[in-house]
């Protein structure tokens, strides 16, 4: 199995690139290292089985050799990243998206598309189903990502129906673990980071809305599964158990015995007020379900913050 990540340096992507590789596909890694980062995938420099190429898949791809499977992890994933480069979100999840199925399409290979909750923006079904169109605003600051996604997901059903190709579609929810970056931005690494260093641990709004963290290598589990199976509709993957975020905190304040103090800053425009996947789909298609405990799945995280932090925050 020949396999290209687009994205393959980010934080998800990267954990891929390890997975197929033990697996023992061959992994061309595409990134522009926008938001991902070199240490990510520096251990499988060297490896035969792992190949990186620097380069932005909003532009056209051109790679090689025969490909088996395509799968589209390139965006910019963080709020504060989507924020901070709203064309870049855009183009890689409509052009990136585009010539990634175009890949895919020259080299009669599998394609599987990262898409996300956010096609659900702030919802008014709780918990999400698939079949849930959504609730986004297309003119948000978010709706750079939403959109972008949701363009994605009909693009590959477009290319799925009409050039019968072979594709699935992952709604990836909140999802944590090692080599997400210090400075990621999203409320589980600010708090691990902001506890660590004894700063203030920010939570917008009053913390009462809710997320539903995913530890990253049930994530991958559940995304391999899926390019295994014959399912071309989108599938939730992502742990159902949900808390709310004021709760996150505290448990990470729990764990670390940090003296932060919680402070509250205003809440970003149309910020999802609850989330939750329904996992039914990926239950009975894919035989899929999590099974590390956010206790456990928090602990690791934060063993691999200490070490980031105690290093001089190399992987910012
Ligand atoms: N959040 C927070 N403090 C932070 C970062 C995020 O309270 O330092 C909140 C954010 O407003 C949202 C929730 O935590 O309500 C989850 O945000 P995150 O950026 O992790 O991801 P999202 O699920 O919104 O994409």
């Amino acid at each position: 199995m020949r396999t290209v990540i687009t994205g393959g340096a980010g934080f998800i992507g990267s954990h891929l690139c390890d997975y197929l590789i033990n697996k023992g596909h061959e992994v061309v890694c595409i990134d522009n290292l926008l938001t991902g980062k070199m240490d990510n995938v520096v251990h499988l420099m060297g490896n035969s089985q792992f190949r990186f190429m620097k380069h932005n898949v909003s532009d056209y791809i051109y790679v090689d050799g025969h490909v088996d499977n395509v799968l589209h992890f390139a965006s910019p994933a963080s709020p504060s990243d989507y924020l901070e480069f709203p064309i870049q979100t855009l183009k890689v999840g409509s052009l990136g998206t585009l010539n990634s199925l175009g890949l895919a399409k020259a080299k009669k290979a599998k394609f599987l598309l990262a898409s996300t909750s956010e096609v659900y923006g702030d919802p008014q079904v709780h918990p999400q189903r698939e079949d849930y169109w959504g609730h986004v605003n297309p003119v948000g600051p978010r709706g750079v990502y939403d959109e972008a996604k949701r363009f994605a997901e009909a693009m590959t059903m477009a290319y799925h129906r009409y050039h019968h190709i072979d594709t699935r579609i992952v709604r990836i929810f909140n999802t944590y673990g090692p080599r997400m970056r210090v400075k990621d931005g999203r409320a589980l690494p600010n708090f691990m980071c902001q506890a660590l260093r004894g700063d203030d641990i920010t939570i917008f709004g009053n913390g009462l809305q809710t997320r539903s963290f995913c530890y990253v290598s049930d994530l991958v589990e559940g995304i391999y599964r899926l390019l295994l199976s014959h399912e071309h509709d989108p599938v939730n993957i992502g742990n159902p158990e949900e808390i709310t975020i004021d709760q996150l905190a505290k448990e990470i304040l729990a764990l670390t015995g940090s003296k932060s103090e919680i402070v509250f800053k205003p809440i970003p425009v149309d910020d999802p007020k609850i989330r939750q996947p329904d996992i039914s789909r990926a239950k009975s298609i894919l035989g899929w379900e999590p099974k590390v405990v956010r206790a456990e799945g928090l602990r690791k995280t934060l063993t691999y913050f200490k070490d980031v932090l105690s290093s001089g925050g190399k992987t910012i």
